[in-house]
């Protein structure tokens, strides 16, 4: 199964992908929420009954005449992970880490498919990261590593724009805050439940800049999958239903590069990773900064 979170009038509505149109789940049935994070909240029994409105769905949208949002525009939390490929790590200068390195973004950073990045006018080094999310489906804390996959409600294509002139060399290196620039947690265009994925650690995982690929790898060069992640961070916090994980990015990125590469206005990013779809978004400058 597929969601998506559609902009319309009435705010974002969460859609079920059907036959190439989005189906409006609460339209559909009223006694279901109009948010794919609540949605994820009901667990199995919210998707069966979804699945039984699909045919009542009266509001149906072409994807070519709606905007999308990310398609859990609301999450409680947004947390990712740094340096989680062995061969990033190199790239980057740094050991492989023995255990993960957590940083976050807050929800506000979010954007969907189409949407632009802005390139903020207080940073001049913009880099590109793709990542594979994980969107957590059910409310947990100590998670063990072997129940952690039964916590996931989805994937998703991530891209993790990083400011990497703040993250590297502002006082204290503030990772945060080169990472949590509005719009830059682009996501989408669809969350897609496990029985699509099937395993996460064997995805190819693509980025193309202006059509030129920068970055070709796999999940299956993780140095922490999905599980171990999961039952990590259920250590320090309790994971909710709707919450995102980043879980990093493979080699080739602009900053490693020589010279380096940055996001300039008027580039095109696509991000690609097998089952889940490609996430495409322009970038343009900031104005009126
Ligand atoms: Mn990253």
């Amino acid at each position: 199964m597929r969601w998506v979170t559609v902009a319309t009038e009435d705010g974002p509505r969460a859609c079920m992908v059907d036959q190439g149109e989005y189906v409006d789940i609460n339209a559909a049935d009223p006694l279901l929420p109009s948010s794919v994070r609540e949605l994820l909240e009901l667990g199995g029994e919210g998707i069966q009954r979804a699945r039984a409105a699909l045919s009542r769905g009266i509001v149906r949208h072409d994807p070519a005449d709606v905007r999308v949002l990310a398609p859990v525009p609301d999450p409680q939390k947004v947390i990712c992970v740094g340096l989680n490929y062995k061969d990033h790590a190199a790239e980057s200068g740094v050991p492989a880490p023995d255990e993960p390195v957590l940083f976050s973004k807050f929800p506000s950073a979010l954007i969907g498919h189409g949407e632009s990045i802005v390139l903020p006018a207080a940073s001049k080094e913009v880099d590109y990261e793709a990542e594979l999310v994980v969107v957590i489906g059910r409310r947990g804390r100590h998670i063990p590593r072997n129940r952690a996959l039964e916590y996931v409600g989805g994937y998703a294509v991530g891209h993790d724009v990083s400011a990497r002139d703040w993250q590297m060399n502002k006082p204290g290196k503030q990772w945060m805050a080169g990472k949590t620039f509005d719009t830059f947690a682009p996501v989408g265009p669809e969350l897609v439940t496990p029985d699509e994925v099937g395993d996460p650690h064997n995805l190819g995982i693509r980025l193309r800049l202006n059509g030129e690929t920068m970055q070709d790898s796999n999940t299956n060069q993780l140095i922490f999958g999905v599980d171990v992640l999961i039952e990590y961070m259920s250590k320090v916090f309790t994971l909710e239903a709707g919450d995102l994980i980043f879980t990093g990015t493979p080699p080739g990125v602009g900053m490693a590069r020589k010279p380096p590469v940055w996001l300039k206005p008027g580039d095109v990013v696509e991000v690609e990773i097998d089952r889940l779809g490609t996430l495409r978004n322009p970038v343009v400058a900031e104005t009126g900064a």
